[in-house]
């Protein structure tokens, strides 16, 4: 299928089919900026909760809903969107916080150190990635998203131990810690 592009004011994005098939309804989506936010991203970044960010690489990364963020000086992307009713719902809003931080630009104190938090992403790298379903979610991403959104428990994963071994686990339960998660003693 070819990709599909709509014309906003301020931006464009398109929308490009992940699974290769006619009648798939997820895709990623390239948002394109009009203007360049290349000033804006350690200020945005003071402003996404949960976002890594290091000033001076051009991107901020976050994890949105199940969607995976980079948000690059000219262009914005985001993975697993289903259909372009969403794809432009997400667009807009992302444009609106854009408009909304450079709108109060002066108020917010820049992030210039490096920020690199537990991102979800760096959750669901610990894991199995199996996608087993004992936790009762259908896929890892979705169990990491969850811990990730403080609503579940990373000891849902029981395989996660056996995986990784003890001293790895109590590490990663360590740093999970120091991210403000709670964690299950580990043994
Ligand atoms: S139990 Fe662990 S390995 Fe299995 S699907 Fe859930 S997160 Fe993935």
């Amino acid at each position: 299928m070819n990709p599909t592009t709509f014309e906003e004011s301020g931006y464009s994005f398109t929308l490009v089919n992940i699974d290769c098939l006619r009648e798939s309804t997820h895709f990623n989506v390239v948002m394109r900026l009009e203007t360049s936010i290349e000033e804006l991203l350690p200020y945005l970044a003071a402003c996404l909760t949960g976002c890594t960010y290091v000033h001076g690489s051009g991107v901020i990364n976050l994890m949105d809903e199940g969607h995976i963020v980079a948000i690059y000086p000219e262009q914005i992307t985001l993975t697993d969107v289903r259909g372009a009713k969403e794809a432009a719902a997400l667009c807009q809003s992302y444009y609106e916080r854009i408009l909304k931080v450079q709108a109060r630009k002066d108020t917010i104190t820049p992030l210039y150190e490096a920020r690199l938090t537990l991102g979800v992403l760096d959750i669901y790298r610990m894991l199995p990635r199996t996608n087993c379903g004992i936790c009762q979610l259908p896929t890892c991403m979705a169990f990491a998203a969850q811990v990730h959104r403080r609503e579940g428990s990373i000891a849902d994963c029981t395989p996660l131990l056996a995986e990784i071994g003890q001293a790895k686990y109590a590490q990663f339960l360590d740093r999970m810690r120091r991210n403000g998660y709670e964690t299950p003693a580990s043994h």
